[in-house]
Order: C-alpha cells, then sequence, then structure tokens
C-alpha cells in the first residue's frame, strides 16, 4: 500500500504562500467521512457515543466538526474541560477520564456535570470530601493486570500500567458507591494502544461484558454504559492495513448479544473515547526542507522539528514522509531527516530511503492529526505552529495561529525583564 498525502501539490503549493511552512494541516472531508463511518459502525447499539478524547487534538475547531455528529469530549485536565465547556459541551457530553486528579479538577468536572470515570478505589472518598457528595452517575476505570494478548501477539501490558483498578476493587468501588447514592453505573478500560487489529475493541468488550454481568448479579448495581475508551489505531506504515471499523463494530455487537442480551442488559450503551482513530489519520506536518548535510551520514534539515512531532524523537514512532511532486521518482537515496534542536533525537526519520530531495522542497509528515501538535514542546525556545484546515471546498482556514515570541515569554509580563521581552 502506498501512503498518499490528502492534500496535492498544486493545493499545497497555494497554501504554502498563505502560512509559511512549518504548520499543521488537517482534512475536513476525512474527519467528515470518518466520524460518520464509526457512527454507522455502531448505529446498532441505541445509546452508543464517542467521546472524542481532547488530549489528542485539542482544538475547537476541529472538535466542533465532530459534534456535529454528536460526539461528546473525553477530558482529563482542567483546561481540557475549559475548552469543552467553551463549545457547549457540558453535562453527559463530557466524559472525565483522569488520573492522579487534583481536587480542584474533580470541582469543575462536578461543576459542569461530567459524568467521572473513577481511575481508582481511593478515589471514591477523595471525590466524595472534594465535592461534597457522589454523583447519581458515576463510571469505574477497570484494570485486569497482566498481559492483553491477542491469538500469541501480545498487545500491551495492563498489568505494568499505572491506570485503573483491580477486579477486587472494582466490585468493592460499585457496592460502596451504592451504599453512598449512586444510581447510574458506567465500567471503562484501556488495555492496548494504538492497535492495528479489528480483534482489540471486540477481545475488550467481551471482557468488559463479562464483569459488567457479575458486578449487576452481585452488586445489583444499574449498569448504564460501557465505555471501550481508546486504543484503536492507524497504520503509521505503508505495509500495515488499516482497521475496519464496521468488522470492530460487528465484532463488538457480537459480543454484545452473546454476553450482555442474555443477562438481560440489551439496554447498555456502547461508549468510546477514541482520539487517534478519528484524527490521525487527518492531520500532517508541511515543512520544507532548508539543509542538506553530507558527513557521516546524509542529512536533510526541516524547518519543523519534534517541538511540532514529538512522537519519533519520543516512542521512535514511523511517520511516513512525501516529498512533493516526487512520489513517482526512486526512493534511492537514504537520509536521517531532522529538526534544528540541539537533540540529537530530533529526527523525523532515520535512515529514510526517499527521492532525491532538494532544498525548498515540501515534504508532507504523515499522520500527525492526534498527538501531534498537541505533544508539542518548547523547547530550544522553539515556537508553536500555526493549524490550518483544509475544508472540503478546498479553501483553507487558520484554525490556531502560530506562537509569537510574546507568547513564549509572556510568563514573565509580571516582572521588569517581561516589557524588554515584549515584541
Ligand atoms: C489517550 C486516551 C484516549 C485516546 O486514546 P487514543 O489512543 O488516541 O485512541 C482515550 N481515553 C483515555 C482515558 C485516554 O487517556
Amino acid at each position: 500500500m502506498s501512503k498518499v498525502p490528502f492534500v496535492t501539490k498544486e493545493q499545497l503549493d497555494n497554501i504554502t504562500k498563505e502560512y509559511p511552512t512549518p504548520f499543521h494541516l488537517y482534512d475536513e472531508k476525512g474527519i467528515r467521512e470518518n466520524v460518520k463511518a464509526l457512527k454507522e459502525a455502531f448505529a446498532w447499539n441505541k445509546g452508543f457515543k464517542e467521546y472524542f478524547a481532547v488530549k489528542a487534538t485539542p482544538n475547537p475547531f476541529l472538535i466542533n466538526i465532530l459534534r456535529e455528529y454528536g460526539c461528546g469530549c473525553d477530558c482529563s485536565s482542567y483546561t481540557e474541560l475549559m475548552l469543552s465547556e467553551a463549545i457547549g459541551a457540558v453535562g453527559e457530553d463530557i466524559m472525565f477520564s483522569s488520573n492522579a486528579t487534583p481536587a480542584q479538577e474533580f470541582v469543575y468536572a462536578d461543576k459542569l456535570g461530567a459524568i467521572i470515570n473513577l481511575d481508582d478505589f481511593t478515589h471514591i472518598d477523595f471525590l466524595e470530601k472534594t465535592i461534597g457528595h457522589i454523583p447519581e452517575t458515576i463510571s469505574c476505570r477497570y484494570n485486569p493486570g497482566g498481559l492483553f494478548k491477542i491469538s500469541n501477539d501480545i498487545m500491551d501490558n495492563p498489568g505494568d500500567a499505572k491506570y485503573g483498578m483491580t477486579t477486587e476493587q472494582l466490585f468493592e468501588a460499585f457496592k460502596v458507591l451504592k451504599t453512598k447514592g449512586a444510581k447510574e453505573f458506567g465500567i471503562h478500560a484501556f488495555l492496548a494502544s494504538n492497535t492495528v487489529t479489528n480483534e482489540y475493541y471486540p477481545m475488550l468488550a467481551k471482557i468488559l461484558f463479562e464483569v459488567a454481568v457479575k458486578l449487576q448479579e452481585e452488586t445489583g448495581a444499574h449498569i448504564k454504559f460501557i465505555n471501550l475508551s481508546g486504543g484503536i489505531g492507524i497504520p503509521y506504515r505503508p505495509d500495515q492495513e488499516a482497521n475496519d471499523i464496521y468488522v470492530i463494530g460487528e465484532g463488538v455487537r457480537k459480543a454484545y448479544e452473546e454476553v450482555l442480551v442474555p443477562a438481560g442488559m440489551g439496554d447498555v450503551a456502547i461508549y468510546t473515547e477514541l482520539g487517534r482513530y478519528m484524527m490521525g489519520p487527518y492531520g500532517c506536518l508541511v515543512t520544507k526542507a532548508i539543509h542538506e548535510k553530507h558527513t557521516h551520514k546524509e542529512y536533510i534539515g526541516c524547518d519543523a522539528c519534534a517541538v511540532n512531532l514529538m512522537r519519533p524523537a519520543m516512542y521512535g514512532a514511523y511517520h511516513h514522509i512525501t516529498v512533493m511532486g516526487k512520489e513517482n521518482e526512486p526512493c534511492d537515496h537514504m537520509y536521517d531527516v531532522t529538526g534544528s534542536l540541539c537533540e540529537n533525537n530530533d529526527k523525523f526519520a532515520i535512515d529514510r530511503m526517499l527521492p532525491k530531495i532538494d532544498i525548498g522542497d515540501t515534504l508532507v509528515i504523515h499522520d500527525t492529526g492526534a498527538h501531534g501538535f498537541a505533544m508539542g514542546y518548547n523547547y530550544n525556545g522553539k515556537l508553536k505552529s500555526a493549524e490550518v484546515l483544509l475544508k472540503e471546498d478546498g479553501t483553507t482556514q487558520l484554525i490556531r495561529r502560530a506562537e509569537t515570541p510574546a507568547d513564549y515569554f509572556a510568563t514573565f509580563d509580571c516582572f521588569e525583564i517581561g516589557e524588554k521581552l515584549k515584541k
């Protein structure tokens, strides 16, 4: 499979005339088609709802597109709650799935009427002391421990993850919450990240459905929803096959009919908190080659760097690169494609076979729509880039301006030096 950018060279030549590189570009058409497909795939479930994981792409313009399709917001911090409130996502349109939660975040989430998803047994007490009551609708995050395997492949290691409650704690939590006035319950688990297999969600669903049946039997709690959380991945590499959301939806339906329906729990709503799957492929980082360097290796230096996209530096993650206009040229040059940080990890690609790159070429770094801009930082005093939306009609809209030095120095504004740094 070859990976093709969602924007043509001609379009991008025009866009880069208007917006200086680097910037993240998002594809409205792709976002819409994808969320429509997700909704169709889960249409069999009456209460289905996607809560977009705000941390993945915290841009109100992009989240508002998803809001048109009934999506809510999955938040885990104060500012994510603020962002949700600002776009009108309040009450049960917010899932507050946080951990090691500061008290004032519980207070704010409660004020907004968000559904609170407790990460730990001890949070029951903490929440009650903090907000003075236990909400009628409450959710608990489950971590069964061990390794999460599909066939013989280890998908992830929940036993090593800081999130969620053990099985025993989960049962105890439901009992305690019930005595404290909770009436409607949710169960949540996130056991594997970026899964590129149609089996993850159905397997996770089966585990949660079975626990839900036991919980209802043993505690009498009414389970309103089961939150399958995030974890559906995207094919970052050209040789990976994309998930089929319809197959995934069917797999979850099968488990639902096998486990929940016979237990008289056919009214349970399925919730998701997808981030990467909703936005990842519909964003890219646009940068220009500004230097070439021939030393012990061949380097291409870009005007973007790891502050714009941290995943390669942080996880060694693969992001495909297209050299615009050279799609059909042979990939017969091996490059390290780097940014300008004084940090040797600042490489978008290492030993990557690409067409010959010339200074001034535009590079598209794929699949930056989730956990891309959002993970950005300011090392070396580098400024965060703009975000631009490529609309369905082919026009563009600036949906976040680039940072300026004044933004970078803003936190000195209460000092004398702040005046000198104002530009
Ligand atoms: C990060 C996160 C998600 C989204 O994960 P993706 O891998 O982007 O799908 C969902 N829920 C919670 C609680 C998260 O922390």
